[in-house]
């Protein structure tokens, strides 16, 4: 068994957002240092981290500069090339792996991965010309779902087909080599269960939360989810199923299906903190960015009960429109304020989020609601 990476020690992380922000705020806490590296400059991670690295991803001299100053790697942004995780890992550990990566960022790979583990994911088939659409459109039927096989996230990259019709052009839209046609799930809800692993492979988890999106971008999640038992112990042990075939060290988020029927179905995996978590940072003992620092340190796993109902809601750009968001309505709210120190507020980025706890997820997800409503008072 390899030595915990101990307080003192120096974490980097692979991209600078409000993920990265928030794993360093929780590395700080525990007195670690926190070196951050993405092509940007003053950043929501490199704001708090000791040392902020800016330089493109494929800047291998830079790179192995960044992974000669840290201990361990671990990432808030899993879409670089494999040939980032080669070159850092002949200097130190990385996780989640450079496998666990690579599985994540293609869509085709991710899913044909976890079938063949004998995980439930959405029927698919593999799309790269008009005519293979048109094929695969035959066959999974419409609607369905088309999605360029890497780079996509918050919807982008996706389209709708309802109509056979319309093949030539969503294929000539969506100016992708690679793609996948997915059955359209019509799902009675959206779960996520984040969890955590560390390198002596003990497993905690979080959730699972209950996710509601608009125009594809995480808008609220809730916790616990106000399902059975049943549905929730069975996502649950498909999270698991997902840590222990990849073999994953780090934090890693399952987003699940769950049909009318009852079944569960994959949608997708993202090796890192997701934003389904954030709640975790004021309703529960452990949240997932400390869990993360522990689990890639090979220190022991915090614990990860959640001591109230809670309810997260997303801050995106849009509430900056017309005027600076009213800041002293909210803060008068009983919730907690959690902002990302991005200076442009572009429609559809997420700027920040609101955390509401209460005794019940209705009166959570009201108040929460309610206070970023407030935003936009007069
Ligand atoms: P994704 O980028 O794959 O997470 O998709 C973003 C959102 O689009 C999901 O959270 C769902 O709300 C919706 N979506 C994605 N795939 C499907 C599908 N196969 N059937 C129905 N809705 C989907």
């Amino acid at each position: 068994m390899t030595n915990p990476i101990l307080p003192g020690a120096t974490l980097g992380v692979l991209g600078s957002g409000q993920l990265g922000r928030m794993f360093a705020i929780a590395a700080r806490r525990l007195g670690y240092r926190v070196h951050v590296y993405s092509p940007d400059v003053d950043t929501p991670a490199g704001q708090v981290a000791d040392r902020e690295f800016s330089a493109a991803y494929d800047d291998l001299e830079q790179l192995g500069e960044f992974a000669r100053s840290v201990d361990v790697v671990t990432f808030e942004f899993e879409n670089v090339p494999a040939a980032v995780t080669d070159c850092i890992q002949q200097h130190c550990p990385v996780h989640p792996s450079g496998y666990v990566l690579s599985v994540a960022q293609n869509r085709i790979r991710e899913k044909s991965t976890l079938r063949d583990a004998g995980l439930d994911v959405p029927d698919f088939r593999e799309v790269t010309s008009a005519d293979e659409l048109r094929t695969a459109v035959s066959k999974l039927g419409t609607p369905s779902v088309l999605k360029s096989a890497s780079d996509g996230y918050d919807g982008k990259g996706q389209a709708v087909v309802h109509d056979a019709d319309q093949v030539d052009e969503i294929w000539t839209a969506l100016a992708t080599e690679q793609a996948i046609l997915e059955q359209f799930v019509d799902f009675e809800c959206e779960l996520s269960v984040v969890g955590a692993r560390n390198t002596q492979g003990d497993f905690v988890h979080y959730g699972p939360f209950r996710n509601s999106h608009t125009n594809h971008i995480l808008d609220v999640t809730v916790c616990p989810s106000g399902l059975s038992v049943n549905v929730n112990e069975r996502a649950i042990g498909v999270a698991r199923q997902v840590f222990e075939c990849l073999g994953v060290v780090g934090v890693l988020c399952v987003e699940l299906f769950v049909t009318k029927d009852g079944q569960i179905l994959i949608n997708e995996i993202a090796p890192r903190p997701h934003n389904s978590g954030h709640l975790t940072i004021d309703a529960h003992r452990t949240c997932q960015f400390e869990q993360q620092v522990r689990a890639i340190c090979g220190l022991p796993l915090g614990d990860a009960c959640q001591h109230a109902d809670a309810a997260m809601a997303n801050l995106l750009g849009d509430l900056w429109n017309h005027a600076e968001p009213n800041w002293e309505a909210l803060l008068t709210c009983d919730v907690k304020l959690h902002l990302y120190g991005k200076a442009e507020a572009r429609p559809g980025r997420k700027m920040g989020h609101v955390t509401a706890l209460g005794n019940s997820i209705s009166d959570a997800d009201r108040d929460v609601r309610e206070a970023r409503k407030s935003l936009l008072n007069k």
